[in-house]
């Protein structure tokens, strides 16, 4: 349907001989996939502990859990975010308190737009990695820090992304990674919580499986017989199938990630004399994964018809993302509305992102480059 769709899996034999090995294998969960999945994607990373979760949104639920978050708490959140950014927090009881993006280059909340959401509530924060860009990471963690507050990192964009040779989800206290089928590292549902907290893994570990002492796999291995429940806990464990895919799309992301560095290169070549379009991170720092390419439409350029223009040449585009609050769920029950975080909703009506993904061809961003600078001439006069 689509000449160059949104986005397009980078799966091969691989992934398929691997998931039917670990059907074949007679363990379907929990056992030795997911166990060197977790310890890859740790040493990958560079942190201590990971632990495999069935999502990004069940990943910080359970970091919430974790730091005993729950009623009455209040944790700082991007607005300019998937809406699991806030979900999540809901999901344990807490109210997320929506901080504004720093500025339309930086599409991150920063530790000043931060520091105007603390109050004595304030029992985390959340930020984003937008679009695979590392946020400006140090000021937050100094803020933090001072301020006695952990720090959960969003790295559902970010996998293998680092500033100064360190890696997003190794800065935080935690780091939650997205594995859903879109993302730059996939295992069709699943994520990640890295760590080098030892007691906050083991914690994680517990809650992950119904706060369960002892796993099916120890058990069965003889290393105990039964098991206590020492507090109540969600099933958000990952499966063996899944782990085996991740094993192997780990193997591949480094590959992907460089693939859609140079194809982001081509397009700000594309678009640099583009005056009607412009392109975010001019100022940022740090190296980024290209998860997704944003752009920003000049104001009052009507972005429905930039959409439809691009569709009709067959090109699909989204939008990353529309504000959490002004969700009509978040508008009448936190009162929240226009005017509250004027640069996250300036970014949310002038962001679309365009078609980026390791499988493209340079022909592809050529095509979509070009249409774009045709449907933005045709509009703009
Ligand atoms: C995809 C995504 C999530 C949710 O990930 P799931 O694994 O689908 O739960 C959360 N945050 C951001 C920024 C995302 O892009």
């Amino acid at each position: 349907m689509w000449k160059v769709p949104l986005f397009d899996l980078d799966l091969s034999g691989e992934e398929s001989r691997a998931a039917r090995e670990a059907i074949d294998s007679g363990w379907l969960t929990m056992g030795e996939r997911v166990l060197a999945f977790e310890e890859k994607f740790a040493g990958f990373i560079g942190v201590r502990h990971a632990v495999a979760v069935s999502s990004c949104t069940a990943g910080l639920q359970l970091a919430f859990s974790a730091l005993n978050i729950g009623q009455g708490d209040e944790v700082i959140c991007p607005s300019l975010s998937f809406v699991a950014a806030a979900n999540s927090v809901l999901a344990v009881g807490a109210t997320p308190i929506f901080a504004d993006i720093g500025s339309v280059d930086e599409l991150a909340v920063t530790d000043e737009t931060i520091a105007r959401c603390i109050t004595e509530r304030t029992r985390a924060i959340q930020l984003l990695h937008y679009a695979g860009q590392p946020c400006s990471i140090g000021p937050i963690l100094t803020l933090a820090k001072h301020r006695g507050i952990p720090v959960i990192e969003d790295c559902a964009h970010a996998p293998g992304a680092s500033v100064d040779g360190r890696r997003c989800g190794a800065f935080g206290d935690m780091g939650v990674f997205s594995f859903f089928a879109n993302k730059n590292l996939t295992t069709a549902e699943g994520g990640m919580i890295t760590t080098n907290d030892g007691d906050l893994a083991d914690r994680l570990r517990l809650l992950r499986s119904h706060g369960m002492t002892s796993l099916t796999l120890d058990r069965y291995h003889g290393h105990a017989f039964t098991y206590d429940v020492v507090e109540p806990g969600y099933n958000f464990r990952l499966d063996e199938i899944r782990a085996a895919i991740g094993l192997v799309q780990l193997s591949k992301l480094e590959a992907g990630n460089a693939r859609r560095a140079k194809l982001e290169l081509l397009y700000r070549d594309c678009l640099a004399e583009c005056t009607a379009a412009v392109l975010p991170f001019a100022s940022a720092s740090g190296k980024s994964v290209h998860h997704i390419f944003p752009i920003l439409l000049g104001e009052g350029i009507e972005r429905d018809r930039v959409m439809s223009g691009l569709k009709a040449r067959g090109i699909q585009t989204s939008i990353h993302y529309p504000p959490i609050h002004l969700f009509s769920y978040f508008r009448k029950r936190f009162g929240c509305n226009e005017g509250m975080l004027p640069i996250t909703e300036s970014a949310g009506r002038r962001l679309l992102t365009l078609p980026l993904f390791p499988r493209m061809t340079e022909d592809d961003v050529n095509l979509v480059s070009s249409a774009l600078k045709t449907v933005l001439a045709d509009l703009t006069g």
